[in-house]
């Protein structure tokens, strides 16, 4: 029989950091930290359930490396540097063909992204993963949803869609060829999160979030936070590699307009892309590219900021769409 000890030990315990920030990790009843001088702390809670963000059966590997993937997209999105996490686990039993494979995927994306587990809880009950991860950023530096102006442009980090295409396949609502169902699965799966542009941007970009709902609800966000609308070009939104393949294949089988549609809709509404979205002032484009070549993550500009409130969709002649998206939401969809 695996103890509650035994499974952190085993499991979750690393070496002592080197890190001089992470004072005290995991054993004691606090962890302790010390952020950089002068640092002002960034912290954000993830949780994952069961059967509501993830299958049950879902590859272990894979979803510890998503649960951090999602909780480090928030210190992205905020410009913060990664500084350390903790890990609230409720476990239906403790068995180690899912536990050792599980801490890899986390810890694993931990040590590429320098951020250390310094403690936790396990209890036993329904599969449930809550992550609370802790950065670092300059005081005045955060990345905020209340920062956008009018006159903004706005930027997309890497390309849209593609996550929620593999749960359109799960689901049968259409079915990929293997190739395209593998890049699809991966976007799924293993979110990559955007810190390096994150960082980057601090100085340039006036808003950011990342989107975790599909963009138009979560530009939504900064929309309302920041008291401004937004003017957006469908069709200028980067879709993901298997998307547009798919897109591509429908367009020789089916109308043009199916294909556009299911495009449109899985860019602008998809969810679980976890790529940023930004305003930054038109004068800094230069900027902005600058912190895309430095970051190594590609940007597309999508739009503007605009004084007049509410959201305007534009397709690729310039002519307004008229759409009824709405994003993810845990209370009212079902
Ligand atoms: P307490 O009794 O104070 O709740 P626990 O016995 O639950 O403490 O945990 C012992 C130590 O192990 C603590 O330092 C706690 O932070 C850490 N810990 C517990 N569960 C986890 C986990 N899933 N991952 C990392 N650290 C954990
Ligand atoms: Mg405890």
């Amino acid at each position: 029989m695996l103890s509650e000890f035994d499974l952190i030990q085993d499991y979750f315990v690393t070496p002592p950091s080197s890190d001089p920030r992470i004072q005290l990790g995991i054993g004691d009843d606090c962890a302790l930290l010390k952020p950089d001088a002068g640092m002002q702390l960034a912290i954000s809670s993830d949780m994952l359930v069961s059967g509501r963000h993830f299958f049950p059966d879902a590859d272990p590997y894979l979803l510890g490396h998503k649960c951090l993937a999602v909780n480090l997209s928030d210190l992205a999105a905020m410009g913060a540097k990664p500084l350390a996490f903790n890990l609230a686990l409720a476990l239906p039993e403790a068995n180690r063909g899912w536990l050792a494979p599980f801490s890899a995927g986390m810890l694993d994306l931990a040590k590429e992204y320098k951020c250390t587990l310094i403690g936790g809880d396990t209890t036993k009950g329904p599969l449930t993963i809550s992550i609370t991860v802790f950065g670092e950023i300059p005081p005045g530096q955060a990345l905020r949803r209340d920062s956008a102006k009018a006159g903004d442009d706005i930027w997309i980090s890497g390309e849209l869609g593609d996550a929620r295409l593999a749960l359109a396949h799960y689901w049968n609502e259409l079915k990929l060829s293997d190739q395209d169902f593998a890049i699809a699965a991966k976007r799924m799966h293993q979110p990559t999160p955007r810190i390096a542009l994150g960082l980057a941007l601090r100085g340039i970009a006036h808003a950011a979030l990342d989107i975790s709902d599909g963009l138009i609800g979560d530009l939504g966000h900064i929309l309302k936070r920041s008291g401004v609308g937004a003017s957006l070009h469908a069709d200028l939104l980067p879709a993901g590699a298997a998307l547009r393949n798919f897109a591509h294949h429908q367009l020789r089988t089916q109308s043009q307009d199916h294909s556009n549609n299911k495009q449109r809709e899985f860019t602008l509404a998809g969810g679980d892309d976890y790529e940023l979205c930004f305003t930054a002032p038109s004068e800094l484009r230069t900027q902005v590219l600058a912190a895309s070549i430095s970051s190594n993550t590609p940007v597309t500009r999508v739009g503007t900021i605009d004084s007049e409130s509410g959201m305007r969709l534009f397709d690729a002649a310039g002519q307004p769409l008229a759409l009824a998206l709405t994003s993810f939401d845990h209370f009212s969809t079902p």
